[in-house]
């Protein structure tokens, strides 16, 4: 059962194109034809960034008769970052968008969490149902779930190879995309889901994500002969460290360390480096990790400092200006520890996509009062995720050895309460 369907059972048989409702006039988005010179392409909505956002708000306008274009910066779709863990909110998205049958077939369903000190010494373990029957976590691939998106869409909706140079709205609320390429699109609704660094959210006014002191070494080990783990989360709390692994099908296993560093340090691409360095920074915990950092092919292996950003009321711009609207980490950047940023971009993609297309096709509400509701509706959760993730962030590097022995006890103590209505699973 879809969450698209149910709201506007109409709109998914639909694919004629309407006026679109602007606030003071209807701009037909078929004959778009304002300031064209020097424009090269006319669409109807641009989607920038093809990541998880990009793509499943795609996948969820196709679903409702509305076509779009990506514009990707890649070569092709992103196959670094390893693993994300999917909770129960991001599934249902994926049910949604009828994706969530055929990426269960390949990902192991995670029972429960297995806490560990760093000297291998069970702190709790639990498991995700005994408080919530609903609840589904699993490890996915990230390149397995683009890729699995990208195949729900029409050829030629992803325009690899477009990085997104610079914006410019017009007088009639059209907005001109410069590509470094030199083409140039004129879109009558543009949608930034360019991720943590996004040039449409700066223009809009955000400022830059803020580090928060610590990043994370990511991989995904590989057993050819089939891995030799339990179906559960397993995380290992050091002082100023942490590290956690999940097995995410039969042969491949996702593993992360966390580590608080002063600054961002340089960018490291060489796997060599970065292999050795995750393998110093754990060599004296669980031989399991090493293990799993040794089985990580080269291309498995990266490195990312973490940074987030605050969605103040009455201080963060908001997430739309014209009709451009933001969507995932291009409007929230949050931190992993509640493995919530690819599920929240996955929810926010199905709202909007809902609203759009309900506007588009003459509903009771303007394209931007569309996307003034979609803000309105989501604000909340991701405020709340990203502070709260943030600050669980904080608790778990501290290298206070004290706090540390506080921080063991309470998340002990959390791991029953921590799984929430939303899906939140994580520590
Ligand atoms: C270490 C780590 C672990 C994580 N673990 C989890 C987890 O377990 N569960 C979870 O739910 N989330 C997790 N996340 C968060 C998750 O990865 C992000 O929230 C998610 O990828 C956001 O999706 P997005 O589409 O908004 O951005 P992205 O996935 O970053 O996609 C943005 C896309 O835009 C493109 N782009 C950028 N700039 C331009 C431009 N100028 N022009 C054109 N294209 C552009 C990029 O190439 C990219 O393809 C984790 C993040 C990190 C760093």
């Amino acid at each position: 059962m879809s969450l698209v369907r149910p709201i506007y059972p109409f709109l998914a048989r639909s694919k004629r194109w309407f006026p679109v409702r602007t606030g003071l006039k209807s701009v037909c988005l078929t004959t778009t034809r304002a300031e064209t010179s020097g424009v090269d392409r006319e669409e109807k909505v641009v989607i920038v960034g093809g990541g998880i956002g990009g793509l499943a708000t795609a996948v969820a306008l196709h679903r409702l008769g509305i076509r779009s274009v990506v514009l990707e910066q890649a070569e092709s779709l992103r196959t670094g970052g390893a693993s994300l863990t999917l909770s129960k909110n991001g599934w249902r998205v994926l049910d949604a968008i009828s994706i969530g049958p055929q990426l269960r077939k390949q990902f192991l369903e995670m029972q429960g969490v297995v806490l560990k000190k760093e000297d291998g010494r069970e702190l709790r373990s639990f498991k995700f149902k005994d408080n919530d029957q609903s609840q589904e976590v699993r490890g996915v691939e990230r390149r397995v779930l683009l890729e699995t998106l990208a195949s729900q869409l029409p050829p030629q909706t992803i325009r690899f190879s477009s990085k997104l140079e610079s914006i410019q709205s017009n007088a009639n609320g059209d907005t001109l995309l410069q590509l470094k390429d030199g083409t140039r699109f004129l879109a009558n609704i543009v949608i930034g889901c360019d991720g943590i660094r996004s040039k449409v959210a700066t223009w809009m006014g955000f400022s830059e994500p803020k580090y928060v002191g610590y990043c994370a070494f990511r991989g995904l080990g590989f057993f050819p002969n089939g891995q030799p783990f339990q179906q559960k989360v397993n995380y290992i709390f050091g002082r100023g460290l942490r590290a956690g692994y999940v097995p995410v099908s039969a042969t491949k296993v996702y593993w992360f360390i966390t580590f608080n560093s002063p600054s961002l340090g340089p960018q490291m691409m060489d796997p060599a480096i970065l292999r050795k360095e995750a393998k110093e920074l754990v060599s004296t915990w669980p031989e399991d990790l090493q293990n799993l950092i040794d089985l990580t092919p080269d291309e498995a292996i990266s490195r990312t400092p973490l940074a987030d950003r605050w969605l103040w009321p009455g201080i963060a711009p908001s997430a739309s200006k014209g009709r451009v609207v933001l969507v995932g980490d291009a409007w929230h950047p949050m931190t992993p520890n509640l493995g919530q940023g690819a599920c929240c971009a996955l929810e926010d993609s199905v709202l909007l996509a809902n609203k759009l297309a309900s506007a588009i096709n003459g509903g009771t509400e303007s394209v931007e009062g569309a996307m003034e509701s979609y803000r309105s509706e989501r604000w909340s959760q991701v405020f709340r995720l990203t502070v709260l993730a943030n600050l669980v962030g904080k608790l778990l590097q501290s290298d206070n050895p004290l706090v540390c022995s506080v921080r063991d006890n309470i998340v002990s103590a959390m791991g029953k309460s921590s799984r929430t209505n939303d899906g939140t699973h994580k520590l």
